[in-house]
C-alpha cells in the first residue's frame, strides 16, 4: 500500500533515516530496496518522476555487452551477464530472452571467426546460462528469417541471445518492492542543498516539493547521491566542483513495426563510424539506437537533433534498404545521458568505460556514479555495504540486520509467476478477475506489462465500464491503468502517466496527445486538481511531446 504524500512529507520532516538516497533512477531505487530489506530505515528524494532520468531512456536491453569484449572489459561482462540470469529470474515478466542476429559482410570489421570465438568467451562468462546458445546461421538461413535485411555481401550471422526490458517499470518496480519493505519514496521533489551537523559531516538535505511548493528539511546519519547525469551539481552542493562524469547522450527513434518488422533484434555497425547499433523489434512498433556523442548541457534539456535521426535513419537505410525509413516514419525519440565516468585513456566517447564507482567524500557524502541498467543490483548492494561502514563509525548501525536476498525476492509483478512462464495463463486469470467487458487484447497487455500485477489491475476494474475503456482507439491501454497508476505506483503529474506508465508518448501514433485531455479529466477526478491545473498539465505534456519533436524543426 503506497502511504499517502501529504503521510510521506510530514514522515520525512519529522524522522530521522539510517539512509536517505537522492535520485530515482534505476540506482537510487536498488540501493534503498537492498538497504530496507537488510532492516535500515530508509527514504528517497526524486526530483522528478522516478525513472524520469536515464532510466527510461536506455536501449532497454539487459545483456553483458558483447562489444566490451573488445575493449577487454571482461569483470564488466562476468558481472554482467551474471546479473542477467538474476533479473531473469526476479523480475521474469520484464527481463525476457532477445534474440540478437549480427550480420557479418565483406566489408565488416571483424570477420565471422572472431565473431565466433568472441560469442563462446561471451557465453563462457555467464558460464553458459545465456537463455539460449548461440547458432550460425549461414546466407540462405538469414535471407529466411530476416528478409530485410541487406545481403550484399553478407557472409553469414551468428543469432545469440540477451534479453530485453521494459527499464522504466524494472525501476518502478524496484522501488515499489522497497515501498512494500518499508522505504519512504517522494517523487517530484528536489534536493536543494545538503544539511551539515557541527563537524561539518553531512546529515540530511533541504528537500522542496515541486508539486506544492513547500520545502523541508530531512534528517539522515547517512546521504547517497545516486543522480546519474546529475551527480556532479549534487556533490557541488557538497563543495566538491571537479567533475567526476564525462555523460554521452545517445538517442532511439521508434517506428511502426510494420515498417520494420524484423523477427529479431539486429546488431549492426554504423557505415559511417563503425560505432554498434541495435534494430529492436518492440510489440507493435521497433527501435533504432542509439549514437553516443559528448553532452555538455543541462541534463534536464536532453533531446534528439536532426543530425542525431538522419544518422539513425542512415544505417537503417544501409541495412534493410526495402522499406526506406525516412523522417516521416519516426514515430518518436528519446534521448538520454550516460553517466559515465571521466576515462582519460579513452579516445572516443564509446570507449568510455561503463564501469561504476562508490566513493565518499570527506564530508560523508556517499557518491554512486557509472554503471549500466543491468549491474544496478550489485552496484546497490555495494554502496549499502559501503554505508554500513559509516554507520559503524557512527556508532548508529542498528543491530539485526538480515540478508536483503535481492538476488531471489520476486519484484512485485513476479510474486506468484508460473513456473512455466506462461503468459497467456496470466492473461485468463487477469480477464476473469476484471469480468466481461474487457477485451483479450488489453487482458494480455496488462499480463505482460505488469505480469502477475495485472491480475489485481484487473479486480481493480472492477467490472466498470468506464474503466475498461480504450485511451486510444485501437490500443489495448484502458483507463484504469490511469486509476491504478495514481493510486498504486506514485503518478502525480499527466506526463508521468503518459511517458513512463502506458507509454502512449512512444507507442500511439500521435504520441497520445489525442487522449491527454481524457486522461487528465480522470487524473484531476482522482487528485482533487483545479480547472486551471488540469489545463497546465494538458500544457506540459504538449511542450513535452514538442520537445522530443524538435529534431523536425531543427
Ligand atoms: P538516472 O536514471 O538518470 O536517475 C537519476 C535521477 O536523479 C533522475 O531521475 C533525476 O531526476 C534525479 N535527480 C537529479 N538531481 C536531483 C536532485 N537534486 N534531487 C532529487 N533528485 C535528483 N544500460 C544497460 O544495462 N542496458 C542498456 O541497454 C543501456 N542502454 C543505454 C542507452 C542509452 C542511450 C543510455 C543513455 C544509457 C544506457 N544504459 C544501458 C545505461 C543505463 O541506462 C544507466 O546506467 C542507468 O539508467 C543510470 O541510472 P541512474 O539511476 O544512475 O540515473
Amino acid at each position: 500500500m503506497i502511504p499517502k504524500r501529504s503521510t510521506t512529507w510530514r514522515r520525512l520532516s519529522e524522522e530521522t533515516f539510517d539512509l536517505l538516497v537522492i535520485g530515482g533512477g534505476i540506482t537510487g531505487c536498488g540501493v534503498i530496496r537492498d538497504a530496507v530489506r537488510r532492516g535500515l530505515k530508509v527514504a528517497l528524494i526524486e526530483a522528478n518522476d522516478i525513472a524520469s532520468g536515464t532510466s527510461s531512456r536506455s536501449s532497454k536491453l539487459i545483456h553483458g555487452g558483447l562489444r566490451y569484449l573488445e575493449q577487454r572489459e571482461f569483470g564488466l561482462v562476468f558481472e554482467a551477464v551474471n546479473e542477467r540470469q538474476v533479473l531473469m529470474r526476479i523480475a521474469p515478466h520484464l527481463v525476457t530472452a532477445q534474440g540478437f542476429l549480427f550480420p557479418v559482410y565483406d566489408t565488416s570489421r571483424h570477420g565471422l571467426g572472431l565473431l565466433k570465438l568472441g560469442l563462446w568467451v561471451y557465453e563462457a562468462l555467464s558460464m553458459f546460462r545465456s537463455p539460449k546458445l548461440h547458432q550460425n546461421l549461414g546466407l540462405r538461413q538469414v535471407r529466411q528469417v530476416e528478409p530485410l535485411l541487406s545481403d550484399e555481401g553478407l557472409k553469414g550471422a551468428p543469432l545469440y541471445y540477451d534479453c530485453a526490458t521494459d527499464d522504466a517499470r524494472l525501476t518502478l518496480e524496484t522501488m515499489l518492492d522497497a515501498v512494500g519493505a518499508g522505504a519512504l519514496v517522494l517523487n517530484h521533489a528536489r534536493v536543494e542543498s545538503l544539511l551539515r551537523d557541527e563537524g561539518g559531516t553531512i546529515c540530511g538535505v533541504q528537500v522542496h516539493d515541486q508539486l506544492a511548493g513547500e520545502s523541508t528539511e530531512v534528517r539522515a546519519r547517512v546521504v547517497v547521491n545516486a543522480t546519474g547525469p546529475w551527480t556532479d551539481r549534487v556533490r557541488s552542493m557538497s563543495g566538491t566542483f571537479n567533475p567526476l562524469l564525462r555523460p554521452t547522450k545517445g538517442i532511439h527513434i521508434v517506428v511502426d513495426y510494420e515498417r520494420l518488422p524484423l523477427a529479431h533484434a539486429v546488431v549492426c555497425t554504423h557505415p559511417e563510424d563503425g560505432r554498434v547499433l541495435f534494430a529492436v523489434p518492440w510489440g507493435d512498433r521497433a527501435y533504432i539506437g542509439t549514437t553516443d556523442t559528448d553532452f555538455e548541457g543541462d541534463p534536464t534539456c536532453v533531446a534528439a537533433t536532426t543530425e542525431d535521426v538522419d544518422y539513425l535513419l542512415e544505417a537503417c537505410r544501409h541495412y534493410f534498404p526495402e522499406p526506406r525509413l525516412a523522417r516521416e516514419d519516426v514515430l518518436a525519440t528519446w534521448a538520454g545521458l550516460r553517466p559515465l565516468i571521466q576515462d582519460t585513456d579513452a579516445n572516443t566517447e564509446s570507449s568510455v568505460s561503463r564501469e561504476h564507482e562508490v566513493m565518499v567524500g570527506v564530508d560523508g557524502l556517499l557518491t554512486i556514479a557509472g554503471g549500466k541498467l543491468t549491474t544496478y543490483r550489485v552496484m546497490a548492494q555495494e554502496v549499502v555495504e559501503k554505508a554500513l561502514e559509516l554507520l559503524v563509525k557512527q556508532h548508529a548501525c542498528p543491530g539485526d540486520l538480515v540478508d536483503p536476498c535481492t538476488h531471489q525476492e520476486p519484484l512485485p509483478g513476479a510474486v506468484g509467476w508460473p513456473a512455466d512462464g506462461d503468459i497467456n495463463g496470466i492473461a485468463e486469470r487477469v480477464s476473469s478477475a476484471a469480468g466481461p467487458g474487457l477485451s483479450a487484447e488489453s487482458a494480455l497487455h496488462l499480463a505482460v506489462r505488469y505480469g502477475t500485477r495485472g491480475i489485481d489491475i484487473g479486480e481493480s476494474l472492477g467490472e466498470q465500464e468506464a474503466r475498461m475503456e480504450r485511451l486510444v482507439e485501437g490500443r489495448p491501454e484502458v483507463m484504469g491503468i490511469v486509476d491504478w497508476a495514481v493510486t498504486q505506483e506514485l503518478a502525480c503529474t499527466l506526463e508521468d502517466v503518459m511517458v513512463r506508465r502506458t507509454q502512449l508518448f512512444f507507442r500511439d501514433v500521435d504520441q497520445g496527445l489525442g487522449a491527454a485531455p481524457r486522461i487528465a479529466d480522470r487524473m484531476a477526478d482522482l487528485l482533487g486538481w483545479s480547472l486551471e491545473r488540469r489545463d497546465q498539465e494538458v500544457l506540459s505534456y504538449e511542450e513535452e511531446v514538442q520537445r522530443s519533436r524538435q529534431w523536425r524543426t531543427d
